[in-house]
């Protein structure tokens, strides 16, 4: 039987797409002024979470100086504090933040994945690099017993959710709810930077969200 563990050690070590590895790995030696003295991750990432929990919550992937920095998802970066923060608001989180990947954070009844384990560059992974790391989320679903909800952050974690699920992607949008007999999927923007500081997402928006999250995962 396949466990947590195992998937994860699995992705830790994947060097199946060169371009990526390569990246990741220049990222982590190169790094950005900013954190210029730390020591970064440079690896691909796994989920993490609650392994028995009814939300699963599925991005991008990693951030070059986020994830790819301090080893966890949505950590170390903005698009972190905004979920870490509005997680903790709705019970599914024990800490309003998502700083490093010994902050003691805790998840309950969530788990936090992504479509592409690699930081990829501009954030643009290939349809090829998509494919080849589909198999992972595949893998980590089969695992995730309890899910009932399934909350996608951006179009290319929508289509992702749509294969693992097999059904055919609607029109991506923000706060969309789409039910299937076994499965609730439900679209958000991204908490890119992009999105929250061009007010293409609000706080305002992104709670709605959540709320709605919390309800269909109870
Ligand atoms: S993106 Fe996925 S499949 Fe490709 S190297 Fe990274 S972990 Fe492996």
């Amino acid at each position: 039987m396949k466990t947590i563990s195992g998937l994860n050690k699995k992705i830790e070590n994947c060097t199946k797409c060169p371009r990526l590895s390569k990246y990741i790995r220049e990222v982590a030696k190169n790094k950005v002024r900013r954190f210029a003295d730390q020591d970064y991750y440079g690896k691909p990432l796994s989920g993490f979470g609650d392994v028995k929990g009814k939300l699963l919550i599925v991005g991008l992937a990693p951030a070059a100086h986020g994830g790819n920095r301090t080893g966890r998802m949505f950590t170390g970066d903005s698009s972190g504090d905004w979920l870490a923060k509005v997680m903790h608001q709705y019970g599914f989180a024990s800490i309003p933040t998502s700083e490093s990947s010994d902050d003691n954070l805790v998840l309950k009844n969530a788990y936090i994945t992504a479509a592409v384990r690699c930081a990829p560059p501009q954030n643009k992974p290939t349809k090829e690099e998509m494919n080849t790391c589909f198999n992972y989320l595949q893998q980590e679903y089969e695992i995730l017993q309890n899910i009932k909800v399934i909350l996608c952050l951006g179009k290319i974690a929508y289509d992702a959710t749509c294969r693992l699920i097999k059904v055919k992607p609607e029109k991506f949008g923000h706060n969309k709810l789409f039910e299937y007999d076994s499965i609730k999927v439900l679209t958000s923007y991204h908490p890119s930077k992009q999105n929250t500081q061009t007010g293409r997402l609000t706080w305002k928006e992104w709670l709605a969200v959540f709320q709605k999250s919390k309800k269909l995962s109870k």
